[in-house]
């Protein structure tokens, strides 16, 4: 008799892990509806309508590159770009694929079995994930109108988290705070506390509520800080992102990232689109006239959605599911997000103003 072959063993806490649900693809609806691709409107992964900056695109057109070789490992191009444009040396960055990759990375460097770890209800899905496969415990502060709870974060301090995570402004709800607020929150962490701030949304905050970050990270030895070149800088498809901390923190999550994690092209296009102001500030301003006619649209239909500093809309159409898959027969793509505890909403991204028009005409025919 032969045995049957044992299967493969998964730690306990990587057999909970729930598989990330991304946005349908294009190509998918697409094919259920029997449609070009181009007639499809994915309003559902918070990509930049306007495409990637044009600057970005030529610097991909014109340099001479060597795909066989290996990418320098210091990732020298777009780390001198970063160290420009922030006024900090190049040993205070860390580069990633998206960073959502420096998020796990961080979790990776500070998290063991049984280590603490909090963030915010409501919160970004990749910390959750990052923080349960290193085994470590999670405390999930409840969020009481779809906002960070900092009072209630400063109280998970008495477990002594090694890290506390917040996205300002955050995804999927979209909300933000004051920046004062936040400064007073990280004053009060302990220095081995590590907080990790999202700012994946930055770029869209008003002047107001952009916290002046880099000055925080230049005081605080237990800050890092993420930013993305997928959202604003409309270059999701290339997969960079990149954290900025002091020194000993950086070196630490360097040793700890995957090596050659950002490719060559990816450097050079990212680099390209951050020295492209004009695009950035068109980007924004487009964002903000598609934004009003999406929220005032939904209003005038009945749907409150609430007040968003970035490129997505949060809003409330009752059954989320039921009312993404009516938009989906209708060719466009917007995001349930039942997952994240939010069965009433739907996560709307800003498009074009036509594509928001469209939207909403499809919201009065269904
Ligand atoms: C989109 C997003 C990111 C990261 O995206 P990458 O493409 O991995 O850079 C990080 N945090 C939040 C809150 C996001 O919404």
């Amino acid at each position: 008799m032969r045995l049957m072959s044992p299967s493969p063993r998964f730690p306990e806490h990587i057999a909970r892990l729930k598989p990330y649900v991304p946005g349908l693809p294009i190509s998918a609806l697409a094919q259920r509806l029997a449609v070009p691709e181009d007639t499809i409107a994915k309003l559902a992964s918070n990509e930049n309508p306007m495409g990637p900056s044009p600057r970005a695109l030529e610097a991909l057109r014109t340099a001479s590159l060597d795909l066989s070789r290996y990418p320098d490992n210091d990732m020298g191009t777009l780390t001198a770009a970063l160290s420009a444009f922030h006024g900090l040396s190049a040993d205070w960055f860390v580069l990633g694929a998206g960073s959502e990759a420096v998020i796990s990375n961080a979790a990776s460097t500070l998290l063991e079995k049984g280590s603490h770890a909090a963030y915010s209800q409501f919160s970004f899905q990749t910390f959750g994930n990052a923080v349960q496969r290193c085994g470590a415990i999670a405390h999930v502060v409840p969020s009481p109108r779809h906002l960070v709870d900092l009072d209630g974060l400063v109280r998970t301090l008495e477990h002594r988290p090694a890290m506390v995570y917040i996205a300002n402004p955050g995804n999927p709800t979209g909300t933000s705070l004051e920046p004062a607020a936040l400064l007073r929150f990280i004053e009060s962490v302990p220095g081995d506390t590590v907080v990790l701030l999202d700012e994946a949304y930055h770029e869209f905050l008003p002047q107001r509520l952009r916290a002046d970050s880099t000055a925080w990270v230049r005081r605080f030895p237990n800050l890092l800080v993420t930013r993305t070149f997928s959202k604003a800088y409309g270059l999701a498809g290339l997969r960079v992102g990149y954290g900025i901390a002091q020194p000993t923190l950086a070196d630490m999550l360097r040793r700890v990232r995957a090596p050659f994690t950002v490719t060559e092209p990816a450097q050079l296009a990212a680099a390209a689109a951050l020295a492209d102001l004009e695009f950035l500030e068109r980007t924004i301003a487009n964002n903000d006239a598609s934004r009003e006619i999406l929220c005032d649209g939904l209003r005038e239909l009945g749907i409150p959605c609430l007040e968003s500093h970035t490129n997505f809309v949060l809003a409330q159409v009752g059954d989320g599911a039921a009312w993404g898959r009516r938009m989906e027969q209708q060719g466009i793509i917007v995001r349930p997000v039942t997952g994240y505890g939010l069965p009433e909403w739907i996560r709307i991204s800003v498009g074009t103003q036509a594509e928001m028009r469209r939207l909403l005409e499809a919201v009065r025919r269904s």
